[in-house]
């Protein structure tokens, strides 16, 4: 097998192709070879485990998963990489690519289709530009993953993985410990990545929850909810939410002391007991 972390044979296969970087795709593939046999072994790429992949760039992951897991399936929106996968990906038996815009792919089909009776783990070198709406349409449809291991740009990978609560934390870190364990596993540094981007990545895992949170009375107004909360970021949680759900304050208010917090109270200093119960006192109130 080539070494797909080597620039002269990268710059090679997209000679023979005509393939150039589409920097809308998110394309910064990896080069610094320590990364990829990582991110398989910590997410759990092993003879148990279909995994499933999202962007596989010239298949540098692909491989690393291919020679671990039982099946890997992975999901490639840019057709002009199919000649240059199939060079790259040619001696694994194991590996299906469907070429296709994750985000409207069906993939608890995908899943049932592919990996019948497997574990199912999801490891990826995220494309930028939909890193936040690719992690929650995996939570959100509760597909059934062990995992979810994937870089990130580091400050996505700050918020995702933030305490709760805490400065760091946002809509997304509520979201993300609803559905799931986060953790960060380790730092990228740009120059891991060709072309290298203007920032920095991380490697973080979410271990899927099989029992999300008790109490919520309403998800759909449980998550609109905390969006609201964290839409001013440095707002009181009373002025964020009013504004952002066309509330009146003094119903946020009184939706707020009904759960024993103070008026004052900031998004970032709630815990998601606290979110669950004044997202529930609020749409009592209503
Ligand atoms: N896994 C490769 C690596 O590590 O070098 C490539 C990672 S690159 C950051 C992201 C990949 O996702 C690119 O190959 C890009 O074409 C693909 N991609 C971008 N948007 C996508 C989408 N909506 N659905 C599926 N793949 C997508």
């Amino acid at each position: 097998m080539e070494d797909l972390t080597n620039i002269s044979v990268i710059k090679r296969l997209f000679e023979e192709s005509g393939f150039s970087f589409s920097k809308a795709l998110g394309q910064n593939f990896l080069i610094n070879p320590t990364v990829c046999p990582k991110i398989a072994e910590m997410g759990g790429a092993d003879s148990d485990h279909g995994i499933l992949e999202i962007g596989t760039g010239v298949g540098v992951l692909t491989n690393e998963l291919a020679q671990r897991a039982k099946k890997v399936v992975a999901i490639e929106i840019d057709t002009r990489l199919r000649p240059i996968l199939s060079e790259t990906l040619k001696e694994y038996d194991n590996v299906k690519v469907i070429f296709a815009d994750v985000m409207k792919t069906d993939l608890n089909n995908v899943i049932s289709e592919n990996f019948e009776d497997l574990r199912v783990a999801v490891c990826a070198n995220l494309p930028y530009y939909i890193t936040s709406p690719v992690i929650m349409m995996l939570l959100e449809q509760r597909l059934p993953l062990d995992s979810i291991t994937v870089m990130v740009q580091k400050e996505a990978g700050v918020r995702l993985c933030a305490p709760l609560p805490s400065r760091e934390a946002g809509a997304v870190t509520v979201a993300v410990n609803y559905y799931a364990e986060p953790e960060m596993l380790f730092n990228v540094s740009r120059g891991s990545f060709m072309p290298s981007p203007n920032v920095d990545s991380c490697v973080i895992r979410l271990k899927i929850n099989n029992d999300t949170p008790k109490g919520v009375a309403n998800e759909e107004f449980f998550f609109k909810t905390v969006r609201g909360a964290f839409s001013q970021r440095r707002k009181t949680l009373a002025n964020s939410v009013s504004s952002a759900m066309n509330i009146d304050k003094q119903t946020v208010n009184n939706a707020i002391t009904s759960v024993g917090l103070p008026q004052t109270i900031r998004p970032e200093n709630l815990t998601m007991q606290q979110f669950i119960a004044f997202s529930n006192a609020l749409e009592n109130i209503l």
